[in-house]
């Protein structure tokens, strides 16, 4: 298992169990794109806050691209809702419009290098592209947490040695996605959504079976492993939700989402005790 816990307060890097890992090694996002994603599809404006996705029931020995992690299927959801459940249906479907290079633009806006590019995939690939695990699509996993903070209206920064440095403001990173005021007002809704969306993981979605005593924003996600072709867990957290004093992702290999935050919630009571 593998931490790296930022202290948002203190500005610096509070925690970090292997740097060569998070800081060289560039690894598949699995569903914590998800968030950046929701960014990209309000931006190329798909139909702004009110565009539902049905997520229907499928059937588990069908393989299809629109089938969703969970075949019971999500019903009709929201975008707040979407990032909650994890719903990779909402994401294919939302994302399948959404040219490419929007989606590498965001990656950039939020500070993600690696693996984006302005490179064309083709349609067929987009559902693996939307929930983070193309191949193609890589990105460091240091580089994924300031980029999630981003993404939840948090600012953007950078790292140098042990600190953190302030780049762009919440409104400064705004100002860039929108065109004009109305297109400033919907990715201020969006970035509402996205928070709402978090929110709602810890409390009804992907992970509500552990608890933290403190609110918190987080995503959880599953990344096929190509080593040994199981699966990866991964969390990313905010807490508090208001005024943040820590925010921290973690690795759990061999595992799912839902377990890395059962562990996320064990490493964050050794940071606050
Ligand atoms: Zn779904």
């Amino acid at each position: 298992m593998k931490i790296l816990a930022l202290d948002l307060e203190g500005r610096r890097i509070a925690f970090d169990s292997d740097r060569d890992f998070f800081f060289r090694e560039p690894v598949l996002p699995g569903s914590l794109v998800k968030p950046i994603a929701l960014l990209a599809i309000e931006r190329a404006q798909l139909g702004g806050a009110g565009g539902r996705v049905v997520c229907p029931p499928s059937d588990s020995r069908v393989p299809s691209v629109l089938s969703c992690w969970d075949h019971r299927g999500h019903g009709s959801i929201d975008r707040s809702q979407a990032l909650a459940y994890s719903c990779n249906r909402f994401f294919v479907e939302r994302g399948a419009e959404v040219p490419p290079e929007i989606f590498a633009s965001t990656l950039a806006a939020v500070g993600l290098s690696g693996g984006s590019g302005a490179r064309a995939f083709p349609p067929g690939e987009r559902a693996a592209l939307w929930c983070g695990v193309h191949p193609e699509f890589r990105c460091l996993a240091a580089e994924l947490l300031t980029g999630l903070l981003a993404a939840a209206g948090e600012g953007l920064w950078a790292y140098s040695n042990e600190r953190l440095l302030p780049v762009k403001t919440r409104g400064a990173l705004i100002d860039e996605w929108a065109r004009d005021p109305q297109s400033r007002k919907e990715v201020e809704a969006a970035i509402r959504d996205i928070r709402r969306g978090l929110e709602g993981t810890a409390s009804f979605g992907t992970a509500k079976e552990a608890r933290w005593r403190w609110p918190a924003l987080v995503k959880t996600g599953t990344s096929p492993d190509a080593a040994d072709q199981g699966t990866d867990g991964w969390v990313f957290v905010l807490t508090p939700i208001q005024k943040p004093k820590t925010a921290l992702l973690l690795y759990r290999p061999k595992s799912r989402g839902k377990d890395a935050w059962a562990s996320a919630v064990g490493a964050l009571a050794l940071l606050h005790p």
